[in-house]
């Protein structure tokens, strides 16, 4: 089985909530998503050309044998349920086949042929009112019966303007599906317009399925994923691409879809708004002329270039006649308060915005560089690969690997818990949570951000220092180590955001994808037993996510590489000679101390 593009997969073998169809042979690429040591919550594969037809069989299948249809009539039946077998068995289960075939406009069987006979043995055609020879015409399944021409006019002209999966029947008010087989045989030698029939048709599983969703890679690649269990999840296609599956846009939990919608229209107007926002402080517009007017200091009576005085605070129209803190004849009185609470609230608002703007920059500038490193370690490894003739992964360098997968992936989650917080504990939420509840929860959920601000930090500095500290197996043991304390802090800030702060809120823009983890556990206890480290965690704790993958290790074993344990010192020499460097100190972006 290939999964070389798979997901992770979930060290639990619970898949009891997973529809058990999924595990048929068809399975080209998967992955699932869960919470670590819980359930799986989602599996998804990918579909592409090469496999849609093949995935519908068994849905089409099992709808065949039950209501004892043909495939044509059970699609059109899932067409109308989009694709959800479940409602559909339910229905049938309810009301019957006759009412579940009247629901999707299927006639079922062949219907006496309506039509005017004339006298001398033609047909009269209702639509180009010509009288036919009965031979060259054609009846639906309801019956209504037009010349072979119209028809194939009709149905070339409803496939050619996207209509090929609800064809409905020429014949005025009937409204009847006109049957796959008989489109086919009407069309016969029209070869494109039957291949986009086909296309349409078996595209419906994607288009029109909620559970299946089209890999938003630009340029396309093609292929779609079908997922089942949880919709909430982040599947990677097979052509690399990455994606919440909920909204199509990059992943980006423990953001809701809502949250992060919301943020990418907030950033991609911030220049205006700012601007706006700067405005609303800063200038007020001349109660005569309505030019925008900057007060430079002084009293709160500002002249505009027009001559006209007025008073900073309330806007109001004055006399230039005016002390430090009164002007002549005028009183705003309580408004002032008002107007002032008004810009204070404005520039409050500017600031928190900028603050979770700057943390959450931060971040992505930071997994900008890690993903350097990442992609600088891969070259490294094929270098090293090659000189040895063996392409794959160096099982020595997995705790380097693992960890700066471990750190890309934090790294983003905590880049994101930022924009999280910005919401959950901003205006989104207000309705919901009362302003104590608010701050308590935020204290909680900085507490947690915190900490794994902290280790992300620290892992990060590990792994970047790599190649100035002496490499001996301290260093592998300091970041396994801190690898595992990531992925635990990690899964305790989505445990908090999932079951206390989301879930505590009505649920009107979902819930979140559930935490997909590094792959803290590609490191095997063997590994690090051989050079005679010792780790904190019990053995079991290792090998209980591990066993697959130390068997499949277990089988390489003994080729040339394995024999050779290389220290950290051969990898930075071999970088140096593929004039492969870690990213200079002045590209390595520290975050900025917290206001
Ligand atoms: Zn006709
Ligand atoms: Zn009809
Ligand atoms: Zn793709
Ligand atoms: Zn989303
Ligand atoms: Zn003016
Ligand atoms: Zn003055
Ligand atoms: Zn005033």
């Amino acid at each position: 089985m290939d999964l070389s593009y798979s997901g992770n997969l979930s060290c639990s073998e619970d898949t009891s909530a997973i529809d058990s169809s999924f595990s048929s042979e068809y399975r080209l690429s998967e992955g699932e998503q869960s919470k670590p040591g819980s359930p799986v919550r989602s599996r998804w594969e990918i579909i592409d050309n090469t496999n849609l037809d093949k995935v519908q069989r068994d849905m089409l299948g099992q709808v065949t044998s039950i209501l004892d249809c043909s495939t044509s009539v059970a699609r059109t039946l899932l067409m109308h349920f989009n694709w959800d077998k479940d409602a559909l068995f339910g229905e049938y289960a309810d009301r019957g086949v006759e009412w579940l075939l009247q629901a999707a406009s299927v006639t079922s069987s062949n219907q006496d042929s309506i039509g005017c006979e004339t006298s001398d043995g033609e047909l009269f055609c209702q639509s180009c009112l010509c009288e036919v020879p009965v031979d060259g015409t054609a009846a639906m399944d309801c019956g209504h019966t037009f010349c072979i021409e119209c028809w194939r006019e009709y149905l070339k002209i409803g496939i050619s303007e996207g209509r090929s999966r609800r064809l409905t029947c020429m014949a005025y008010k009937c409204g009847a599906i006109c049957s796959e087989p008989k489109v086919k045989l009407l069309l016969e030698g029209l070869h494109d317009t039957v291949r986009r029939y086909e296309r349409s048709l078996a595209e419906s599983f994607v288009d029109d399925n909620r559970r299946a969703r089209w890999c938003p890679s630009v340029p396309h690649c093609g292929s779609a994923v079908r997922v089942e269990g949880d919709l909430l999840c982040e599947p990677r296609c097979s052509c690399g691409k990455h994606f919440c599956f909920g909204c199509g846009e990059e992943p980006h939990s423990p953001c809701t879809c809502r949250m992060w919608e919301l943020w990418t229209k907030k950033i991609a107007d911030a220049d205006e708004s700012e601007t706006k926002s700067w405005m609303t402080v800063h200038t007020k517009n001349c109660p005569q002329c309505q030019k925008p007017v900057e007060k430079n200091g002084g009293c709160n009576l500002v002249v505009c270039v027009c001559g006209q005085p007025f008073c900073w605070l309330c806007g109001q129209a004055t006399q230039k006649r005016h002390t430090w803190d009164q002007i002549y004849g005028h009183e705003c009185g309580r408004w002032k308060d008002d107007v002032q609470l008004n810009v204070d609230k404005v520039r409050r608002m500017m600031k928190r915005y900028q603050h979770y703007y700057h943390m959450w920059r931060s971040h992505c500038k930071s997994l900008e560089v890690e993903k350097k490193l990442q992609g600088w370690l891969e070259g490294a490894e094929d270098h090293v690969d090659q000189e040895l003739e063996y392409i794959g992964h160096l099982p020595e360098y997995h705790w380097l690997d693992d960890g700066l997968q471990q750190l890309v992936e934090a790294r983003r989650v905590l880049g994101n818990s930022y924009v999280f917080a910005f919401y959950m504990f901003g205006d989104l939420y207000q309705d919901q949570v009362s302003p104590d509840q608010n701050l308590i929860n935020q204290n909680l959920f900085e507490d947690q951000q915190q900490q794994l601000e902290s280790q992300v930090e620290r892992l990060s500095q590990l792994l970047q220092d790599l190649d100035k500290k002496p490499a001996d197996s301290s260093i592998r043991h300091l970041v396994v180590n801190c690898t595992r304390s990531v992925d635990t802090r990690c899964s305790k800030l989505y445990e908090l955001i999932e079951d206390d702060l989301l879930g505590a809120v009505e649920p009107v823009h979902g819930c979140i994808a559930a935490y997909r983890g590094g792959r803290p556990c590609k490191t095997t206890w063997d590994e690090l037993q051989d050079t005679g480290e010792c780790v904190t965690s019990s053995r079991a704790d290792f090998n209980g996510c591990c066993a697959s993958e130390a068997e499949s290790e277990g089988q390489v074993e003994g080729r040339q590489w394995s024999a050779r344990k290389r220290p950290m010192t051969e990898l930075t020499n071999h970088m140096a000679e593929a004039k492969i460097k870690w990213p200079c100190p002045s590209e390595r972006v520290a975050v900025a101390p917290r206001h």
